[in-house]
């Protein structure tokens, strides 16, 4: 039986939803359960506006086909299955693809200032993966004017008033409740393991404190730092993913781990040069000569090697991240052929972006953002040199599994308490923290949107699930809430007393560079078998830190300590899913095993986390499992919805080989049959 009411509980408390995360895909949730009515706690470890979203730079994919080039929302479904290499549920992404068009419109009406073309229309650029111009963009800031778009529509409902069925204005409550710099510790769960809040820390007081929620949403972005410095920001830990996952959450597909081909260096992070400068015509080559010492403009058109333009004529410098990593890293580190630095007088593991043969003035427009990162960081001016670049881990296509309803046209059933749902009875995910949309490679600006989809499935499902709810989270003893708080307070404590002769920081510092080098790019049986071993040994040290600052106010080593013990939980995850997956799938490649299995792995990685005696923090690995929901059992198997797109090989270097065009410039509309996804059955 339903609860009574769906404003108050029958204690008459304000019945609230918890959204954890404030970049795009926390905020689209949080309006959406606005938009349904229903009361919000935001909980974010750093302002929103300065969650990892508005890092986001190149732009967001819809196929609105306003150059006339015959794109449509099934075809970017082909081609992001394909990008994916098969390993993504279908019918999310059809209902993603779907939904595209009038996400990117909303926005504008919202107020992103999008570049125009000279009519005064949307502009859209190429990304990887495809052939067509699908991605709307705000220069090269398009987080960044997305995130404080969305931020805008969130400070309205603060300022709202809650109302009850009858319209009544309840004193004092508004429709969304901030909370700024509060670091999400766990779930709190009922005896029969249904979500019913959070207990949370907060960062200057160093209280830690139980909500009552009746649904929570973790929309806690990527785990990037378990591979150390990357191109996401200091924050993105997984940490809160990785707490719910010890808790019982399904963990899918953490193997698929995306590396971006063109970085820079920084002693913080490693700055993304994002893939829109090759959307706008950047070519990426080596000097042909390895022992080649002259500066990049320096170097003569003949005695260049533009290597991806040769190898994949049709996409050119534009193949999907995955492709481009894998011809990068051969280059460099097989090949020896990484361009010689004249500061460091060696060759390094880098190759050139060129942007010098294009028109000053149009970089400046569509690209100035990214062009000023560079020389801050590089301290060369990339109007005139050809950028150094490298590849660095990225994105993380694997996360918190969530189930979804298909609906009869094969894409989602919209408002099923289903979609988005973890295997936490009343715990939804959206976004980069969930593992739904991109399969074993992500297509670049396809994030922000499935954040945004992400987000305006999980509001609705929420409140579906709310509504079905026959007891209220305000109606629960409040001991479920005090066991929750006081077991958190007891690790923290035991976190501050800790004063073994490990260093939390370096203990990090070893383990992501061992993910960084082996459990990236490419991948080995026998390194991974190390790594594995390696990451117990480091799980066992990790319970001898010192803690080198046990202070009562804002205490940053206490809180990076916790974050260390939940990021080697993940990535025992990530190393032992990669592991046992013995093929080659999208960003998941092992040389002994170059073809894709689709007899054996064409599954998703379903790992739960299991705490033996001798073997803490182990993962077990399902082919299925069972989970409540409003009452109901739900069976799910890891097999793959490819009801839509039928999987066959990835074919890239074959696609638009007679229109090639080298420098990676739009392809006319003959060229599209070329397109593998596009001629997709
Ligand atoms: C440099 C860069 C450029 C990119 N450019 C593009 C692009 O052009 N197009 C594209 O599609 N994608 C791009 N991406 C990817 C995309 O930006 C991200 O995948 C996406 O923004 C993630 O959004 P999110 O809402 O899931 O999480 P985030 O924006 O990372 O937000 C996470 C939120 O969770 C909160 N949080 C995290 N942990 C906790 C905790 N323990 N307690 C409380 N709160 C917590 C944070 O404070 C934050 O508010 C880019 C990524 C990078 C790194």
């Amino acid at each position: 039986m339903a609860a009574k009411s769906n404003t108050r509980s029958e204690s008459g408390k304000v019945r609230r939803v918890i959204v954890v995360g404030g970049g795009l895909a926390g905020l689209t949730t949080v309006i959406k359960l606005c938009e349904a009515g229903v009361p919000v706690d935001v909980f974010s470890l750093v302002p929103v506006k300065r969650s990892h979203s508005v890092c986001a730079q190149g732009g967001i994919n819809a196929s609105v086909n306003t150059k006339g080039e015959g794109d449509s929302p099934r075809v970017h479904l082909e081609e992001t299955v394909y990008g994916g290499d098969f390993l993504a549920n279908q019918a999310p992404v059809k209902g993603m693809a779907d939904a595209a068009p009038g996400i990117v419109y909303m926005l504008d009406r919202m107020g992103v200032p999008f570049n125009r073309t000279a009519e005064g229309l949307l502009d859209f650029r190429r990304f990887g993966g495809t052939l067509f111009h699908r991605t709307a963009f705000a220069g090269a800031t398009t987080g960044q004017q997305l995130l404080y778009a969305l931020d805008e529509q969130v400070r309205r409902f603060e300022t709202a008033d809650v109302e009850d069925e009858r319209g009544i204005v309840i004193p004092g409550e508004k429709m969304v409740r901030k909370f700024e710099f509060w670091d999400f510790l766990s779930v709190v769960q009922d005896d029969a393991g249904v979500a019913r809040g959070i207990v949370a820390q907060d960062l200057k007081s160093m209280e830690i404190k139980a909500f009552p929620g009746d649904a929570v949403c973790l929309a806690t972005g990527g785990p990037g730092i378990v591979f150390g410095r990357s191109t996401n920001s200091v924050i993105n830990t997984g940490t809160a993913a990785s707490s719910v996952y010890q808790q019982g959450a399904c963990y899918a597909n953490g193997e698929c781990i995306q590396v971006h081909p063109t970085a820079i260096p920084g002693a913080d992070k490693l700055r993304l040069i994002s893939e829109s400068a090759r959307g706008e015509g950047g070519r990426v080559w080596v000097p042909k000569d390895p022992k080649e010492q002259r500066r990049g403009r320096e170097v003569p058109e003949a005695d260049r090697d533009y290597f991806l333009e040769a190898k994949y004529p049709g996409y050119g410098n534009l193949v999907p991240r995955d492709i481009a990593s894998r011809e990068l890293f051969l280059k460099c580190f097989h090949e020896g052929r990484g361009v010689f630095n004249a500061k460091t007088g060696a060759n390094e593991n880098e190759v050139y972006l060129d942007l010098t043969h294009l028109p000053k003035e149009a970089l400046h427009k569509k690209l100035a953002g990214i062009l000023e990162i560079y020389e801050k960081f590089v301290g060369e001016d990339p109007y005139e040199n050809p950028m150094r670049v490298f590849p660095a881990v990225h994105y993380s296509m694997g996360g918190l599994w969530v189930d979804f309803e298909r609906s009869a046209d094969g894409g989602l059933v919209m408002g099923s308490p289903r979609n988005q749902a973890t295997s936490i009875s009343g715990l939804y995910a959206a976004g980069e923290c969930e593992y739904q949309y991109h399969g074993a490679n992500r297509l670049g600006a396809n994030s922000l949107l499935s954040c945004i989809y992400g987000g305006m499935v999980t509001g609705p499902a929420m409140a579906s699930y709310r509504k079905g709810m026959d007891k209220s989270s305000y109606d629960l003893s409040s001991s479920v809430f005090e066991k929750a708080e006081k077991r958190e307070l007891a690790k923290y404590n035991a976190i501050l007393k800790m004063d073994g002769k490990e260093n939390p920081f370096k203990l990090h510092d070893e383990m992501a560079q061992m993910m960084l080098v082996d459990v990236t790019i490419e991948r080995h049986n026998d390194k991974l078998d190390t790594v594995l071993a390696k990451i117990d040994e480091i799980d066992m040290r990790s319970r001898k830190v010192g803690v080198p600052d046990t202070s009562g106010r804002a205490n940053q080593s206490a809180q990076f300590t916790r974050h260390l013990f939940n990021m080697i939980v993940l990535a025992r995850v990530i190393a032992q899913g990669a592991r046992n997956r013995d093929e080659s799938r999208g960003a998941h490649f092992k040389p002994a095993f170059k073809d894709r299995n689709d007899e054996k792995f064409l599954r998703t990685t379903l790992a739960f986390h299991s705490d033996g005696g001798n073997a803490p923090n182990a993962v077990r690995f399902a082919r299925d499992f069972d989970y409540a929901l409003n009452g109901k059992t739900v069976n799910i198997t890891d097999a793959v919805d490819i009801s839509l797109v039928q999987p066959r090989a990835r074919k890239y270097e074959q696609a638009g080989a007679a229109s090639a065009n080298a420098q990676g410039a739009a392809k006319k509309d003959g060229d599209k049959a070329a397109a593998p996804a596009a001629t997709a059955t």
